[in-house]
């Protein structure tokens, strides 16, 4: 008999146990509308200040006219040209996102399988490999980053920090992640990483960084996607803005952060290295005071993990 009682106690523990895990999924599932923020994001598109990137390798660039295509821009040669826009140093509010989010049904989630890379590592590998399959233009592995001014931070601390909490956020939600890695102590270089999401079949790639400008005053988010003229990645150009667009916008929504718009890069080893859709979230400029020591606030980085979920959900659905 005692055992007989002890057992039940022990299933309707483990029955709780369970209800409390499922419980989790259909609660954290808010959709952001997509088309909020994508009428102005598109207008103003402004070449990254890339100072940290891959891009920052590269001696020649072949292609200067990727952005023609879709984008009007006649600003995009100066990495400046942010500065201009800077004056607003406010925050849209936060506030917008979450209203509109209930009013959406909770779609579940899930099947999918995302890669995520939290960019660079702790000691950059300037060897070269090549900036896509059989390019003869070589680029540095991969580089180490840019660190926030104000906060000493490092990128690749901050975006593994973001990369794991993204991981759990989206296991929540029903997603398979792999991540290109979980340690700062590695080396896995962009084409490498690339591979990787080929080898885990992944269904998209989401690359995180931030970003680094000459000037303190630069702020805001930003996505990188291929061009419909990308050499080696052409059929994944339309797929691939799609995701930036998503999560970009997502993001800024429910972080408050500027929202610079979707660029196109071809210059990229680890976009052009790839097989699936994806994209780079530059989640703001470690160069700048504001976004720096935002994107260390724990309640923030809550928000920026939340909008770059929601992102990912409404690409897939
Ligand atoms: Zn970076």
């Amino acid at each position: 008999m005692k055992k007989k009682g002890l057992s039940i106690i022990a299933i309707t523990l483990a029955a709780v146990m369970m209800l409390t895990a499922c419980g989790n999924y259909s609660t954290k599932t808010e959709q952001v509308t997509e088309s909020t923020a994508e009428t102005e994001s598109s207008e103003d598109v402004i070449v990254a200040s890339e100072a940290e990137s891959e891009a920052s390798e590269s001696v020649e660039e072949p292609s200067t006219e990727i952005a023609s295509t879709e984008e009007s821009s006649t600003e995009e040669a100066s990495t400046e040209a942010a500065s201009t826009e800077e004056s607003s140093t406010e925050e849209s509010s936060t506030e917008a996102a979450s209203t509109e989010a209930s009013t959406e049904d909770t779609i579940v989630t899930g099947g999918h399988i995302v890669v995520l890379d939290p960019g660079h590592q702790r000691q950059g590998d300037s060897a070269k490999e090549p900036n896509g399959p059989g390019s003869s233009t070589m680029k540095a592995r991969v580089t180490g980053g840019t660190t926030g001014r104000t906060t000493g931070v490092h990128e690749y601390e901050l975006t593994l920090d973001i990369g794991l909490q993204l991981r759990d956020e989206l296991e929540g939600r029903g997603y398979t992640v792999y991540m290109t890695r979980e340690t700062h102590d590695v080396n896995i270089s962009n084409k490498e990483r690339a591979e990787f999401a080929a080898e885990k079949n992944a269904d998209i790639v989401v690359r995180i960084h931030a970003n680094g400008s000459e000037s303190s005053s630069t702020n805001g988010a930003l996505a990188l996607a291929p061009s419909s003229s990308n050499p080696y990645v052409a059929n994944l150009a339309s797929e691939s803005q799609r995701l930036s667009k998503a999560v970009l916008n997502a993001y800024c929504d429910a972080t408050g952060m500027k929202n610079l718009g979707v660029q196109a890069n071809d210059t990229m080893t680890g976009i052009n290295w790839c097989t699936m859709p994806v994209t780079i979230i530059e989640m703001g400029f470690m160069t700048n005071a504001g976004d720096d020591t935002n994107m260390q606030d724990a309640t923030y980085q809550a928000k920026m993990v939340q909008g770059m979920a929601n992102g990912i959900d409404a690409y897939f659905n």
